[in-house]
């Protein structure tokens, strides 16, 4: 009887160790179910792209000689629970042992434990190797500490795994070349080709849909765009390091007022999540780009922070405070997601072009994750939990042990601080600055109040009022209160009028 090893849809990493040399006692199992496209309602190109990449790595192993049992969502005998489907399977195999590897999600990492603690036979976790820290190792760095600084963390790392070092200190003498890099975008250099494979997978988007799976946004199903496999990361990173690396850091805080999907960014997040690429691999290669004189030591450091900072600090944020850290709600926000979130059709032009390339494309960049939607959610008081949600689903690289820090600790504070170290909320003035679509919009970014005002301008200064007790006396935000305090009372009270105004039709913006 054979060995069932269980490979999630996002460990898709054929360099793992358990696929070194097939072996006749062991079966790979692979599952697309119904608890997986349900828990949350993800967009149409998530699904097909990771039941799609899942389809390709079961062929690869397959062709290499391992046995694999591949369960497809309209397989009748699919239970559509990766737990019915185990029982099923190992009694079906009369299985010796189960081992998974251990997944990233604390809802899969409990499931799965339980479901062993009830087995007969042997089950195991084991590692999946794709992480540079372990799993508990930043709750042991920040043992004791109110606040958790990324910064701190990414030393730590940078020492660690020697990246950008010359000897103990930092390449070019600094850590973080952050203040370098904000320029704002002028259409010049021109943003790189997307050079992107495309794939038909308009049969197994009708699978999908024969199975009832809901999602949201567009598929692209005929003209499928995410890399799906390794050797298609491997040149998506290639790309990304010729063309776009060396411009990443001038333009990593930047905005288009026209529709561009991506600027500089290197759209790896999907390769990266789903393990077909390892981050230490990325690292090497943006590292040797700037050793190679290719690209700007404030791009690469740029880039890397991302990588070996970012990734990896929510990462230990989430398994911290796992489970529980989805629930938190710090500013008491209650208010529902405008319908518009749904279609993109607002009339504010960042945020239909955020929201509506978000629907075509699965895909945001940090910016506008962060300071378009994020910070319009954050002003408008939407509640954090269907804001998680929203976010949980619509992107391709969304799965929660990096979506939920990111979206309720970064961008909508709803921890209280542990992650971010301000509230990341701005004016239409840091949009338009940054390169927002402010011109084309019907809204005026510069007015405060009228019919025609921009949302965000009477917002902002409600946030810092109606949050006022909690922020007021923080080193950070001094500045917003004393701003705010040399308004004269008519100014305060019209500010006001028009931010409750705002926020009883939302609908309607
Ligand atoms: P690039 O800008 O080219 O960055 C390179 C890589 O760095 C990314 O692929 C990613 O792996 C990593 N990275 C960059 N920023 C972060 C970050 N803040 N946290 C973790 N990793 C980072 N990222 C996800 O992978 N999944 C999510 O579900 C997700 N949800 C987010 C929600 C919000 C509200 C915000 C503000 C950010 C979120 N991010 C998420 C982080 C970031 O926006 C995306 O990783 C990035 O936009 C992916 O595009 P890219 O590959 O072109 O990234």
């Amino acid at each position: 009887s054979p060995t069932l090893r269980l490979i999630l849809g996002d460990q898709l990493n054929p360099l793992h160790p358990w696929l070194r040399a097939p072996r006749r006692d062991v079966v790979h199992l692979l599952m697309e179910v119904r608890q997986e496209t349900d828990y949350a309602r993800h967009h149409a190109q998530k699904v097909i792209g990771i039941f799609a990449a899942m389809r390709a790595f079961a062929q690869q192993l397959q062709a290499q000689g391992h046995r694999v049992r591949y369960v497809r969502i309209d397989d009748p005998s699919n239970r559509q629970s990766l737990t019915a489907n185990l029982d099923a399977l190992v009694r079906h195999y009369r299985a010796a042992a189960l081992e998974y590897q251990s997944p990233d999600e604390w809802r899969l990492d409990a499931l799965l434990r339980d479901w062993s603690q009830r087995q007969s036979i042997p089950c195991r976790a084991v590692d999946s190797q794709h992480f540079l820290t372990a799993r508990e190792e930043t709750a042991t760095l920040f043992a004791g500490r109110q606040q958790w600084l990324m910064e701190h963390f990414y030393r730590v790392q940078r020492r660690r795994h020697r990246v950008l070092m010359e000897g103990a200190k930092p390449a070019g003498g600094r850590w973080n070349f952050d203040a370098d890099n904000r320029k704002r975008w002028n259409g010049t250099p021109p943003e790189p080709p997307d050079t992107r494979p495309i794939h038909d997978h308009s049969r197994l988007w009708q699978a999908i849909e024969s199975a009832g799976v809901q999602t949201i946004g567009h598929p692209q199903a005929e003209q499928f765009r995410w890399p799906l496999n390794r050797t298609e990361a491997l040149q998506q990173l290639d790309r990304f390091i010729e063309h776009a690396l060396p411009h990443f850091g001038d333009f990593q805080d930047a905005l288009s007022p026209t529709h561009h999907l991506r600027l500089f960014h290197s759209l790896l997040s999907l390769a990266l999540n789903t393990k077909m690429l390892h981050p230490r691999e990325v690292l090497q290669r943006a590292e040797a780009a700037w050793q190679a004189g290719h690209a700007p030591l404030p791009a690469v450091e740029g880039f890397i922070r991302q990588i070996l900072g970012w990734r990896e600090y929510v990462r230990g944020v989430y398994w911290a405070h796992m489970p529980g850290y989805t629930a938190h709600n710090a500013l008491q926000h209650q208010r529902p997601l405008p319908h518009w979130f749904w279609t993109g059709q607002t009339r504010m032009a960042c945020m239909a072009q955020a929201i509506g390339q978000s629907l075509a494309h699965a895909y945001a960049h940090h910016i506008q994750r962060l300071m378009v939607i994020g910070n319009f959610a954050l002003l408008a008081g939407l509640d954090p939990a269907e804001v998680h949600r929203w976010y949980l689903g619509i992107y391709i690289d969304a799965f929660e042990w990096v979506e939920a820090p990111n979206t309720l600790g970064m961008s909508q504070y709803a921890d209280g601080g542990l992650l971010a170290t301000k509230p990341y909320v701005s004016s239409a003035a840091y949009l338009q600055r940054m390169g927002a679509p402010c011109p084309r919009c019907h809204y005026d970014a510069q007015a405060r109040t009228g019919e025609r005002a921009c949302p965000y301008n009477a917002l902002y200064w409600h946030f810092w009022l109606r949050h006022r007790q909690r922020f007021e006396h923080h080193p950070r935000m001094g500045m917003a209160y004393r701003q705010l305090d040399r308004m004269d009372a008519t100014t305060l009270q019209a500010l006001r009028q028009q931010a409750e105004q705002t926020l009883n039709r939302l609908d309607a913006l």
